[in-house]
């Protein structure tokens, strides 16, 4: 296509081609010129016909002496400047001298008349004068073939897209978290105003305080402890793994993290433990206390009151630390900090800490009604579109319980960590996963659960889960709903990523992130 090869022959090469009737090479680069949109442009001061907007500015700095870019640049035009200077420029016929002697002050075309085309479908209106100055617009002007922003530019787009809505959500998530907090704290007003309290707005590490304060009261109900009690896999489970395996236990030194009723420590005095120290910051310990005595346990287990970092505990080392710390999808409520905490500093060498290991899995769930229910059920409300709630549905992980008929892919365990080596950082972590799926149908969600196991240097092991095929307990499941289902075909391995880390503003919260077939959801768990 000659016209195009050469920007720098003006006329030649500027104007337009000749159509020749007999020449089919000319008839072919004709249409070819057609087809790919290149319209001819009228000079802005002479009847000229130009072949493309490239074409017409460099005619205009050689036989003009305008050049267009400088203008723009000079009077700092935008978008509508631009325009209006186009239709000025056409419909007063000004000459190109008028246009490089302009006074001072306010422009000629200031008016929003010189927004109308004075020519239909003029190509100088479509340019992007950002371009045109950059110099972009001339190239896409002068090869049409490059039109078509190539593959790699537009894949460089697309990522760049995909990038600032990952950073939106996780600002979305975060702005969440960040409302939640303010309700609390206003909340918290109200109530210091009724009791007039001093105000309780203060620092940060007052703030987290505060929260503790309410983590701490939250357990000092018995509410809390009668759904624990009552909850048969996990505390018969504890109980299974202490009254089966007395040799674990037989003259050893115990350490109960956060005791609440004793449970857990009157399992470990019934199986043999020399002594058992029970520690609870909550109010509870003080029921824990005439709960110990009327068991006649009071020679065996200690009980102390206060945060187990806070505490000294009354022997240096421990042979075995128990604890029953788990929260939603295992990590919610940070209690393993405080299980790290007593293991580095009070466990013997050779000592244990029980349950030893614990794994975090991931399912597909498909679940057309319930995704109906939560999602789909904001487009039309009382014949209202609310579709807009969804941002604000999706990102709350939400705890349930998820019937085992809708799972549509094998299980895949995600993290396993060994309580006995982990430490503080794995407890943040990213893994890549892939779900075989096991029905064609729509993924509506991914459900996260853990199981639990109580292993090392037992002659009876036992093991409980939180997944959705078991008997269910009251951590349920913990459900990531998907915004827009995804199509999956029985077979299929369903390739995703999942990062969990602490909200760093509530670090007793997660915030966890889904990438599943390219698109990232992050979800807040309080
Ligand atoms: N062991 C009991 C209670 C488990 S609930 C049972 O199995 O039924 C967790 C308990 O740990 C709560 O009572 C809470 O107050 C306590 N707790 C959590 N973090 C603690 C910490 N850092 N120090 C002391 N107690 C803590």
């Amino acid at each position: 296509m000659a016209e195009y090869t050469d920007p720098h022959d003006d006329r030649a090469a500027e104007e337009m081609p000749e159509l020749s009737d007999g020449d089919d090479d000319a008839d072919d680069d004709q249409w070819q010129w057609m087809e790919e949109g290149n319209q001819p442009v009228t000079c802005l001061f002479c009847d000229r016909l130009l072949s493309s907007v490239a074409a017409t500015l460099q005619h205009c700095t050689a036989e003009h002496q305008v050049n267009l870019a400088d203008v723009i640049r000079k009077h700092r035009l935008d978008d509508y400047g631009y325009i209006k200077m186009i239709n000025f420029i056409r419909s007063t016929k000004c000459s190109s001298s008028c246009l490089s002697g302009l006074p001072d002050g306010p422009l000629p075309w200031e008016s929003e008349d010189f927004l109308r085309p004075v020519l239909q479908d003029d190509p100088l209106l479509q340019t992007d004068p950002e371009e045109l100055c950059s110099g972009e617009g001339t190239c896409s002007s002068t090869c049409p073939s490059s039109r078509a922003e190539p593959h790699d530019v537009l894949l460089h787009k697309a990522q760049a897209a995909e990038e600032r809505a990952r950073c939106s959500e996780e600002a979305l998530a975060r702005a969440m978290e960040d409302l939640h907090k303010l309700k609390l704290l206003a909340q918290g007003l109200v109530l210091n105003a009724e009791t007039s309290k001093p105000s309780n707005l203060g620092t940060v590490a007052e703030l987290r305080e505060d929260e503790d304060e309410a983590y701490f009261s939250s357990y000092g109900h018995y509410g809390i402890h009668e759904e624990m009690l009552k909850d048969k896999v996990r505390t018969e489970s504890y109980r299974d793994f202490m009254y089966s395996n007395p040799e674990v236990f037989r003259d050893k030194v115990v350490l109960d993290v956060g005791c609440g009723t004793g449970i857990l420590s009157m399992f470990a005095a019934r199986a043999g433990a020399k002594k058992v120290l029970a520690v609870d910051q909550s109010e509870i310990i003080y029921q824990a206390m005439d709960i110990i005595r009327s068991n006649q346990l009071e020679d065996k287990i200690t009980l102390i009151k206060g945060r187990i970092e806070d505490i000294k505990l009354p022997v240096e080392k421990v042979d075995i630390i128990v604890s029953e710390w788990m929260g939603y999808f295992l990590l919610f409520e940070s209690m393993m900090d405080s299980v790290l905490y007593a293991r580095d500093l009070y466990l013997a060498d050779g000592g244990s800490v029980y349950p030893d290991v614990c794994s975090i899995s991931l399912a597909a769930v498909g679940d057309k009604l319930k995704h109906q229910d939560r999602i789909a059920f904001w487009d039309d409300v009382f014949g209202f579109n609310m579709a807009c709630m969804k941002k604000a549905v999706v990102p709350e992980a939400v705890v349930e319980v998820v019937r085992a008929d809708t799972l549509i892919s094998e299980p895949t365990v995600i993290q396993t960590f060994d309580c006995n080596s982990v430490c503080l950082s794995e407890l943040e972590f990213t893994s890549t996963f892939c779900l075989k799926i096991t029905n064609s149908t729509d993924c509506t969600a991914i459900v996260g659960y853990f199981d639990i196991f109580f292993d090392k240097g037992c002659s009876n092991k036992v093991m409980f889960s939180t997944g959705p095929q078991v008997t269910k307990t009251h951590w349920k499941q913990t459900v990531f709903l998907l915004e827009r289902p995804v199509s999956v075909q029985a077979g299929e391995e369903l390739q995703g990523k999942i990062s969990v880390r602490k909200n760093k503003k509530d670090p007793r919260s997660l915030l966890v992130t889904i990438d599943l077939r390219d698109r990232k959801q992050t979800y807040s768990l309080q």
